[in-house]
């Protein structure tokens, strides 16, 4: 997970120093937390996190919740350690699925966000796991965003539904494809019912983004939604987009209602501390990790595991 490397360096660096105290005044602590602020705040973490973050902290610390195993230095990594659990959203969430199949799952971010890589680790990762998914091409948008959806649903090895000239498409009503281009809330409604007819368990919906927030955008994914009824509506987020994640985060909250959120480009070099903050941001649970562009680079995210890593 490198877009925490330095914020976790920064973090371990401000623990060795308290390391070598044997007590802690609420100097140390108060000198602690400016440490963790700084370090959070470098890091592109939200500010009103920040605040909160270290807010927690440092009344933790003073309050001083002693435990015989633990030296007050620990003590203080294991408070930050549960701070960090709790903004990343603390229980792992699986995902949701439907008693009654299909399961719809709807995925929603602006457009290089990773929409479309997601789609075909999900299905790859579903498909593992005995379910026969199939992709919905839901993004018109883009004249290429089709035929990227059905290159990763091939490497996936799952079909794709894409009712467009050209494509791939199991779609074999040809006279439907000419009444569905160009209205991504049909493709979406009528790629459920493929899958419903062909008995697939899984649909992954992938659907339209551009590069800001838009409101034609926003209205689109909202009618795909209505449309569709999903179980899941995922949330996909590049981790390297600074500031502005807080945001975006946000107006998809208000105008698609995700149910989760999905971390991308976490193997990326700059700093993702933004995306630490979408959990706590918009109250919605991380749910994976994108961590590169092959298939295999995805995995479930765990708040636990995450802080223990950022604070290894
Ligand atoms: P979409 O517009 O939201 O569908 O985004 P895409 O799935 O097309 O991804 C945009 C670009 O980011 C592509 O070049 C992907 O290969 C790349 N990408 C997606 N996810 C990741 C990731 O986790 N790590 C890296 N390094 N690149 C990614």
């Amino acid at each position: 997970m490198s877009v925490f490397n330095s914020l976790s360096d920064r973090l371990t660096s401000t623990f060795k120093n308290l390391r070598t105290r044997g007590r802690l005044s609420e100097a140390d602590i108060d000198a602690t937390v400016r440490e963790i602020r700084r370090a959070l705040l470098d890091a592109d973490v939200a500010v009103p996190v920040v605040r909160e973050f270290t807010g927690a902290v440092r009344e933790r610390a003073l309050s001083s919740e002693v435990s015989g195993a633990l030296n007050p230095a620990q003590q203080v990594v294991k408070i930050v350690n549960e701070e960090l659990v709790d903004i990343l959203g603390g229980a792992t969430r699986p995902l949701t699925l439907a008693k009654t199949p299909p399961t719809v799952i709807m995925l929603a971010g602006l457009q290089g966000a990773g929409k479309t890589t997601l789609a075909g680790k999900l299905a790859h990762v579903l498909k593992g796991q005995g379910h026969t998914p199939v992709l919905v091409a839901a993004d018109l948008q883009r004249p290429n965003a089709v035929t990227q959806l059905s290159v990763v649903a091939e490497r996936a090895g799952v079909p794709v539904f894409a009712p467009h000239p050209g494509n791939t498409s199991e779609a074999d009503d040809p006279a439907a494809d000419a009444l569905l281009i160009g209205d991504p809330v049909a493709v979406a409604r009528d790629g459920v019912a493929y899958a419903k007819e062909r008995q697939h368990d899984v649909v992954i919906v992938d659907t339209a983004g551009r590069l800001g927030i838009d409101e034609v955008l926003m209205q689109q994914a909202s009618d795909i939604r209505a449309a569709v009824n999903p179980d899941e509506v995922l949330f996909v987020i590049d981790a390297m987009i600074g500031q502005d994640a807080v945001n975006t985060a946000k107006a998809f909250a208000d105008g698609v209602d995700f149910t989760g959120v999905v971390l991308s480009k976490l193997d990326g070099d700059a700093r993702g501390g933004a995306a630490l903050s979408v959990a706590k941001v918009t109250g919605r649970p991380i749910m994976f990790a994108s961590t590169g562009e092959k298939l295999t680079d995805f995995e479930v995210f765990h708040p636990d595991r995450m802080a223990s890593r950022i604070l290894d």
